[in-house]
């Protein structure tokens, strides 16, 4: 496990590209140098730079804001890191497999102001924003730690859905975004962002103009039910939500996701399913129902895989393009509500590579 420490110089998606030509050229390089160090840094590759630029930018410029502290392989494929920022705070990212390209799950936040019962990640609330910087180092650090593994594919495609609300860090995300566009071969089309809203939250997000995939962390139909579950959205109509992301979709011209985490015996009832299929009808969305990953003290439990079936096959009598996503990374805590940061865990060299909490 290695962790690069900053030691105080700015790193190389905080400087920009500018400023890093800036420093090539005043260490007597091509400034064409700058940019081939930025991708190569986002494909996860060893920066390939001539020794005596490579040696006089490491004086200058630290390659990564985030240490390792741990790896965690999971069973089935995935790896769920353990990261430490300049400041001492963690974050956890995730790179999960596919058949062709692989996926890297984001924190945009470390921790979450939005507090959602069943998440292990709003369970400390919300520390601060990462930049932009932090989140390409991720994409970094994940494409990284595939290489060299046989069937090793790339990080194609970016999940915003580890911890934080990213319509609270849209800046930084539009940023990261653009940079990864033109430089790192992921364009918005290959990201999805998650969000419980507000619907004025997806306004913000359209009026950006990003393009990227909307996915509705919505959960339950009822108000109460859902101000139960995400209570800092108790106030929000979730009609309304659906509203916006109709709205969102229209203007993206491509449907938006629909997440409903399936509690045991709280949402997962088939005339739930069968009321939310009639509010779905007409409109352009995709149901992606996940059976809830247990986090040892939350008052929840996992639905039995027959009323997860049933409430499936509800939603599909209704007309509704559904799917039970396949949990990947649950062994190791590292698939979707269950990203914590780990906050409170030694740092350095003893950290514990067992992160469950
Ligand atoms: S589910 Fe998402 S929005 Fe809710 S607390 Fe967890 S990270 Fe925050």
């Amino acid at each position: 496990m290695s962790a690069e420490p900053t030691a105080g110089r700015a790193t190389v998606f905080a400087l920009g590209r500018q400023a890093l030509e800036a420093h090539c050229r005043d260490l007597g390089a091509s400034p064409r140098w700058a940019g081939v160090l930025r991708r190569r840094l986002l494909a996860g590759e060893p920066p390939a730079l001539p020794a005596r630029l490579a040696a006089g930018l490491r004086e200058r410029v630290a390659f990564s804001s985030l240490g390792v502290l741990a790896r965690e392989p999971t069973a089935d494929g995935a790896e769920k890191l353990l990261l430490r920022l300049v400041d001492g705070e963690t974050i956890e990212a995730v790179r999960l497999p596919g058949t062709r390209h692989a996926s890297a799950c984001l924190s945009t936040q470390v921790g979450c102001a939005m507090a959602c019962r069943f998440c292990a990640s709003g369970l400390a609330g919300l520390r601060r924003n990462l930049a932009a910087g932090e989140l390409l180092d991720q994409v970094a650090l994940l494409n990284g730690s595939g290489l060299g593994e046989v069937g090793a594919s790339r990080v194609r495609r970016l999940v915003l859905m580890g911890s934080g609300e990213p319509t609270q860090n849209l800046g930084a995300i539009a940023e990261a975004l653009g940079v990864l566009a033109e430089e790192g071969g992921i364009g918005p089309r290959h990201v999805i962002l998650s969000t419980v809203g507000p619907p004025s939250a997806i306004a913000r997000l359209q009026a950006l103009g990003l393009k990227l995939t909307l996915a509705l962390s919505f959960h339950a139909l009822e108000r109460e039910l859902r101000g139960a579950l995400v209570p800092t959205q108790a106030h929000v109509e979730p009609l309304q939500l659906l509203e916006a992301a109709d709205a969102y979709a229209a203007a993206n011209g491509r449907p938006y996701q629909l997440e409903v985490v399936l509690l045991g015996g709280l949402n997962d009832g088939v005339e739930q399913a069968r009321a939310l299929g009639a509010a779905l009808r007409g409109r352009r969305v995709h149901v992606s129902l996940i059976a809830w990953n247990e986090v040892p003290g939350q008052p929840f439990r996992r639905p039995e895989p027959e009323r997860a079936e049933a409430y499936l096959a509800s939603l599909r009598a209704a007309g509704c393009s559904a799917a039970l996503r396949r949990t990947v990374g649950g062994d190791r805590h590292a698939a979707c509500g269950q990203l914590r940061g780990a906050r409170g865990l030694p740092t350095g060299p003893t950290a514990p590579h067992d992160l469950a909490p």
